[in-house]
């Protein structure tokens, strides 16, 4: 008889989720960490009354993680960031951000003919009437879509801004520009007290549902016998009917390597980002608190003017370098090129830091939706074929979402199914 019916590895967003819905269905279910702390990449450090999340991190309004932290009854307050009110940045110039109709109207950055064009392509992305099928690459659905080199850079730097991915020949045009229409219809927040509160609120519901949790418990490897076994690296195990792998793709497969659903499964390219963010003690420019360039793959957002995360009078900026998966920029390269785009939008910053985090290559996307897998479509499902009672959850599993929406969508199928399996 095993001690549980569930074993999760892994307590990012997607094994906490994946470990609340499997004891929420009625098995007794532990979920393994290996870090000393729960939340994976969703994690917040506190330095200095500054809340850190590991980069930019934003929450899509009734998105698929939005609705199952609703769903629990977890709440996570905060405030829309300050798009609408930001800028594009070409050449070292700031224009206007053409997200809204006003914004559309009065920027600087298109031509009239370039922002009827614009205002037209945004229109027919959010009914649904520009529609892409998947397997192209989003290089050439933006040839397509506009004969403007301006308005395809624009377009390009709003699907880097929603999907955090920048890989426009490789990734898939129908998952890239959806999630582009997802985020234009249903904005997004800044989490007060950052992305902890959701970690803590997902704790607390697997508690509430009766889960163990149990951190600093990294597992070597799992394998199968008249149950399944997962042997922890101190040569402790424990067994149980079903077991959800809730890691990145090369974790999961370094796991379980005699398990030949998962190979194919594991083959993925990551998008990766160089993330600095700052404390300050005074923001030099209170006007300016959102850039995205068109030309160079670089954001810059002021978190705290939307959410708690900054002592009283302080701020905290996240600037993002989106990295393409065959680029290799120096550690000194990232941090020049974002410390200059600092410079652009908060001249004087220098003088009034208190804190900082930098963040180089950092995985924000397991696996690009890539065009040659048509998309979300080519995502390995959360049931491992071959692997009876083996399930997967994370941001590169499942037919729905990306990013956190996709870890939290894996993770609740992969729990539920896990459970019914148990059963
Ligand atoms: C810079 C950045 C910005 C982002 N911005 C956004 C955003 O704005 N919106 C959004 O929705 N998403 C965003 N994301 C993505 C989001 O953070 C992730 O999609 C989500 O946190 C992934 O959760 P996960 O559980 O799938 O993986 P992870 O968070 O990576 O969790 C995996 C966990 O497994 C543990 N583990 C690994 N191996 C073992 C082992 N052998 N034994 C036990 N435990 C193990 C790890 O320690 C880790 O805690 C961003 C990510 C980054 C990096």
């Amino acid at each position: 008889m095993s001690e549980f019916d569930v074993i999760v590895v892994g307590g990012g967003i997607a094994g906490l989720v994946a470990a609340a819905f499997a004891s929420r269905n009625g098995s007794r279910v532990v979920l393994l960490e290996a870090s000393a702390t729960f939340g994976g990449r969703a994690r917040t450090r506190i330095v200095s009354g500054y809340h850190f999340n590991q980069g930019a991190h934003a929450l899509y309004r009734d998105g698929l993680l939005d609705e199952i932290l609703q769903d629990l009854g977890i709440a996570a307050a905060g405030g829309v960031p300050p798009l609408v009110a930001g800028f594009f940045v070409a050449g070292d110039t700031l224009h206007a951000a053409p997200f809204s109709a006003s914004g559309l109207a009065s920027t600087s950055l298109l031509t009239d003919t370039e922002k009827s064009e614009m205002g037209k392509l945004l229109r027919g992305l959010l009914d649904g009437s520009i529609e892409t099928p998947p397997g192209g690459s989003l290089r050439d659905a933006l040839a397509a879509l506009s004969p403007s080199p301006r308005v395809r850079s624009t377009l390009a730097a709003m699907v880097r801004l929603t999907s955090i991915v920048h890989a426009p020949d490789l990734a898939d045009a129908s998952a890239l520009l959806g999630q582009l229409a997802g985020g234009l219809a249903r904005n997004a927040r800044y989490v007060d007290g950052g992305w902890e509160t959701i970690v803590d609120g997902l704790r607390s519901a697997c508690v509430e549902f009766g889960a163990s949790l149990r951190s600093g418990c990294p597992v070597a490897s799992i394998d199968r016998g008249a149950s399944w076994r997962a042997t922890l690296r101190d040569g402790s195990s424990l067994t149980a009917r079903a077991v959800i792998l809730a890691v990145n793709p090369a974790q999961a497969m370094a796991l379980s390597p005699r398990i030949e659903g998962l190979e194919e499964a594991t083959n993925v390219v990551p998008a990766k980002v160089a993330c600095l963010d700052i404390g300050l003690a005074h923001l030099p420019r209170p006007d300016i608190l959102f850039a995205l360039d068109i030309d160079r793959p670089l954001y810059f957002s002021v978190h705290s003017a939307a959410a708690r995360l900054a002592p009283q009078g302080a701020a905290l900026l996240h600037a993002m370098r989106y990295i393409e998966p065959d680029e290799k920029p120096s550690r000194g390269q990232l941090i020049a090129e974002l410390e200059g785009f600092i410079d652009l939008t908060q001249p004087g910053w220098r003088e009034q830091e208190r804190a900082r985090q930098f963040l180089g290559a950092m995985p924000v996307n397991s696996s690009i939706p890539l065009a040659a897998r048509r998309g979300l479509h080519g995502r390995p499902g959360v049931a491992v074929p071959n692997g009876e009672g083996l399930f997967i959850a994370g941001d590169w599993v499942g037919p729905v979402g990306m990013l956190a929406d996709a870890a939290s969508a894996s993770g609740r199928s992969a729990g539920e199914a896990a459970a019914a399996f148990a059963r």
